[in-house]
């Protein structure tokens, strides 16, 4: 199993990836609080080529659920230009959080345009790259924070080839439990692409999101190894810089990927 980290240094995420001895990297193509236009990655080639897998997290400010139109269809434009950039660099796929539509709002608006994110592209032939949805940790009005939610959108996003990456400190915080969360998992998508490793700095339910590293949170970091031999995908930490380094050679020791 490939393990690896979401790398700060987006301009060359493969040194990164090399600093760090992993197998696999995640980055961002723009700063992803803002709607920036793409640029061509100065290391396009590098990464095309190198060893290393990669895969791209989207803008945060991507929120394909949205009611709003002056976000959602910016956020379609951007998962397709973002899915296409991702494409060049020969990434395994495009994490998109599952967002949300807002407080008073019908949910089931918000995963049918999920829907129609997929279905108008299907239309161009679809992504370039598998689009990964990933479960996120707050709201009352999240598309992929429980899974009966998920369930629901994966209802309308499965017939496309939807992928998915289950964060397990969103998870956690979201209110679900990780014992035996692959199989739940499983059971509605069909599938875990990634896996974002990461401990938690807050309570279960807390509907928090701040990742710890993965011996330092509240979840029992042999629960995080055990989902990790569960999945058998790609796995990617996002946890704090300074304990990076401990956490993967935690992480190959406790799956025996030493
Ligand atoms: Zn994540």
């Amino acid at each position: 199993m490939r393990i690896g980290a979401h790398v700060r240094e987006d301009d060359d995420p493969i040194g990164a990836g090399e600093r760090l001895g992993a197998e696999v990297v995640q980055l961002f193509l723009t700063d992803p609080q803002k709607w920036n236009k793409l640029t061509p990655h100065p290391r396009a080639e590098q990464i095309r080529e190198s060893a290393i897998d990669v895969v791209v997290h989207s803008s945060y400010v991507i929120n394909v659920a949205s009611l709003n139109n002056r976000i959602r269809i910016p956020s379609r434009k951007s998962v397709a230009e973002q899915a296409k950039a991702a494409a060049d660099l020969g990434a395994i796929g495009l994490v998109v959080h599952g967002g949300h539509v807002r407080d008073g709002e019908d949910p089931a608006a918000g995963f049918d345009n999920w829907r129609k994110l997929f279905e108008r592209q299907a239309d161009k032939g679809g992504f370039e790259v598998p689009i990964l949805i990933e479960n996120t940790a707050g709201g009352e009005s999240s598309m992929a924070r429980r899974f009966d939610d998920i369930a629901r959108l994966w209802d309308q996003v499965g017939e496309f080839g939807a992928g998915f990456c289950l964060d397990t400190c969103h998870a956690w915080a979201g209110g679900e439990d990780l014992v035996g969360v692959v199989e739940r998992i499983k059971a509605i998508t069909g599938r875990i692409d990634l896996v974002h490793l990461n401990n938690s700095r807050d309570e279960f339910n807390s509907a928090r999101d701040r990742h710890a590293n993965l011996t330092d949170g509240t979840i029992d970091p042999e629960v995080l190894a055990a989902v990790v031999l569960a999945a058998q995908a790609p796995v990617i930490l996002e946890t704090p810089a300074d304990g990076l380094a401990d956490d993967l050679a935690y992480l190959r020791e406790a799956v025996g990927n030493a």
